[in-house]
């Protein structure tokens, strides 16, 4: 049953004298404040904040913390965002004293094995890359690409040509445009072929002097591998442009080819998608960029070098673009990837994609006979499967079979993503799922698709906030308690 105490708000659940700390009796004379204040800082009452006890406010967060579906609650088949389940065993790693309890501050001499554990990050990430230069600073895959295309900029202005142009394909991830624009250049799509994959009559149409970089998601957003990427990379080096590989879908090729060997010159990491980092809540995160030895001047300072035993921060890079984030980047995720990737190893980790992949076939094969996946019979890690049909002939979106998943226990996947296929439902497994969440998931969206319409467009009904005008949300949003 949900707890009804969680419906209101800390300020609604106040009591008079209620509290949280008892302090011990004051010893020093007291004064008042405004003797020891300027009187514009001291108000005329105190301010109005909620009187609590400490399980009043344990059980207000614990209950709203229930609300939500979480990896460690419910299977999470959110496409694009990889939200695979991440061993308990890296975050208590990453939490130990000698590792969290470091203040960035502290000399050298005395963050050795930190040092040591960023050192061997740049490497592992250079290796799985095939491109040897690497910068851990970014704090996310958007600040990755960001800081790539940073890169790129100061890489031709260091040959004093001026390219204006970043070419995306019409499937990219939100992010690559808008990562391009903040760098200074202009976006210019490039369409896909019918069977999803870039169309290289558009690119060579597109492609001239002005273009500076262009970047690919390899497997795409519609999880199908860019078989032609030699080509594309081919293409763009002759007139003279960068490739920039979008590494969020790294989860499905690791161990299994590199995009340096494919051509790219630049490329992100998401260690929340495919090395264990903490996925969500909006951070701290991480977005390990890797480039070729002819960008790596460029890359952001400091970098973890090498000398003799010893390790140090390297800050006399003169070509460097700077730094793009404070300290060392967020060490505490690059320990766990740290982590995730020497427990898997060389093999572990290529048998991670090659398990992701299966589990995506496997769901892949459930569940078009009663959903259309409309780009193709196999995938990498994940697919895009449509509800155009289903809207057409019951008029159910896939809106409504989103909600309606949550009802069953289950996250939604994504939708409406990648924008070139209508009524998208975009479905990531990701490799931590067994064979049996795998089928009572198709098992449930077959179950859904059978249902009462008019039961689905009014879903979820279990949730403790049901389906909300999305419209008048965004119109009119009530901010106050009690609706
Ligand atoms: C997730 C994602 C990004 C952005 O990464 P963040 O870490 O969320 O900033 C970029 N491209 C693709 C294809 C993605 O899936």
């Amino acid at each position: 049953m949900r707890n009804q105490q969680a419906t209101q708000l800390l300020f609604e659940l106040s009591r008079p004298g209620a509290a949280a700390a008892r302090l011990p009796a004051c010893d020093v004379p007291e004064r008042p404040l405004g003797e020891l204040l300027p009187a514009e800082a001291v108000g005329d009452s105190p301010p109005p904040l909620p009187e609590l006890s400490e399980p009043d406010v344990v059980r207000h967060y614990v209950n709203l913390s229930q609300w939500n579906m979480s990896v460690d609650t419910h299977f999470y088949p959110l496409g694009s965002c990889t939200m695979k389940y991440n061993p308990k065993r890296n975050e208590r790693l990453a939490s130990l004293p000698g590792l969290a309890d470091l203040h960035p501050y502290q000399p050298e001499a005395s963050i050795q094995g930190m040092l040591e554990v960023l050192y061997d990050c740049q490497a592992f990430l250079a290796e799985i890359a095939g491109l040897p230069g690497v910068s851990l600073q970014p704090a996310a895959g958007a600040q990755g690409e960001l800081t790539a295309l940073l890169v790129a900029a100061a890489y031709y202005r260091d040959r004093g040509e001026r390219r204006s142009v970043v070419l995306l394909p019409d499937s990219a991830h939100g992010t690559n445009p808008a990562s391009a624009a903040m760098a200074g250049f202009r976006a210019v799509s490039v369409g896909s072929t019918a069977e999803g994959l870039v169309n290289l009559d558009d690119l060579a149409a597109k492609l001239n002097d002005q273009v500076a970089v262009l970047m690919i998601t390899n497997p795409n957003t519609l999880g199908l591998f860019e078989r032609q990427i030699g080509d594309v990379t081919r293409m763009v080096h002759e007139v003279g442009g960068l490739v920039y590989l979008d590494g969020a879908n790294m989860n499905a090729i690791m161990g299994l080819t590199r995009p340096g060997d494919c051509g790219a010159d630049l490329m992100h990491f998401n260690p929340h998608k495919t090395f264990s980092g903490p996925h969500g809540g909006g951070g701290p995160g991480a977005g390990p960029i890797a480039v070729t030895k002819t960008l790596a001047p460029f890359l952001p300072s400091p970098i973890v070098v090498k000398d003799g035993e010893r390790f140090r921060l390297d800050e006399d890079r003169p070509k460097s673009i700077g730094r793009v984030r404070g300290f060392f980047g967020n060490t505490g995720v690059l320990v766990r990837m740290f982590c995730y990737i020497l427990t898997h190893g060389p093999d572990g980790l290529r048998r991670v994609s090659e398990d992701a992949v299966l589990n995506a076939n496997y769901l892949l094969s459930r569940v078009k006979p009663f959903l259309p996946v409309p780009h193709g019979d196999r995938c990498m890690h994940e697919f895009v499967a449509t509800a155009s049909e289903l809207k057409a002939q019951r008029g159910v979106a896939a809106m409504d079979v989103a909600k309606r998943l949550l009802d069953r226990g289950m996250h939604a996947p994504t939708v409406y993503f990648p924008l070139i296929v209508r009524e998208a439902l975009m479905i990531e497994p990701t490799e931590t799922e067994s064979k049996a969440t795998l089928d009572a998931f198709a098992e449930a969206l077959f179950r859904i698709t059978e249902e009462d319409p008019d039961l689905l467009h009014d879903a979820p009904h279990t949730t403790p906030v049901s389906r909300p005008n999305e419209v008048q949300a965004a119109r009119q949003p009530v901010l106050r308690a009690g609706c």
